[in-house]
């Protein structure tokens, strides 16, 4: 006899982390420990540390990073899960684009294609943002982004964009 569900499938997803308040880089670090020790989840591998100048953001510098996670937590479990870590580390939301202490945005979750009121994968802005991108392409040159082909068809565009390795 089941008692459980069956498990999901473990899916390999990517999650962006940023910081521009507080102790930025010890948040990012802190994140990713948290990421860590999620249930039914496995950290893959985590790009550098970069910095990089707020872009539809206000305040200082950004501290980013990417983080590859493979999990059978379904997507919108995973997205409370990332907002409960931005809880613990103080996240609040005072108004659009807000500095933040720490930002933990969904990537890609497998290639699947989501839009629900809550979740949009892959997340929309990422082929526009090198401090997404170059972490990213980091971790896997040759990841592809669905619907949209090869990740690096994108860093050329965000070349422009002010990021550093840290
Ligand atoms: P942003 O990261 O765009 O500056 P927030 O972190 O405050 O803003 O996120 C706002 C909302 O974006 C969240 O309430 C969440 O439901 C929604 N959202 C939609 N798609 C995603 C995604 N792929 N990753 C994270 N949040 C997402
Ligand atoms: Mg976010």
């Amino acid at each position: 006899m089941r008692l459980q569900p069956p498990a999901l499938a473990p899916v390999t997803t990517f999650v962006g982390l940023g910081a521009n308040l507080g102790d930025a880089r010890s948040q990012v670090l802190g994140a990713i420990a948290q990421l860590e020790m999620l249930p039914d989840t496995r950290l893959v591998a985590q790009s550098g540390l970069f910095r990089s100048a707020p872009i539809d953001a206000g305040g200082d510098d950004f501290i980013n990073a990417v983080a590859q996670l493979e999990t059978r937590l379904p997507a919108e479990e995973l997205l409370l899960a990332l907002q409960a870590i931005e809880h613990d580390f103080g996240r609040q939301r005072p108004y659009p684009n807000a500095p933040r202490t720490l930002d933990l945005d969904l990537l890609l979750y497998g290639n699947q294609t989501i839009a629900s009121a809550t979740l949009q994968v892959p997340h929309p802005r990422m082929t526009e943002r090198a401090f997404v991108l170059i972490p990213l392409l980091q971790i896997d040159p040759l990841i592809q982004i669905p619907g949209r082909g090869a990740a690096h068809r994108f860093a050329p565009a965000v070349a422009g964009q002010r990021i550093q390795r840290i």
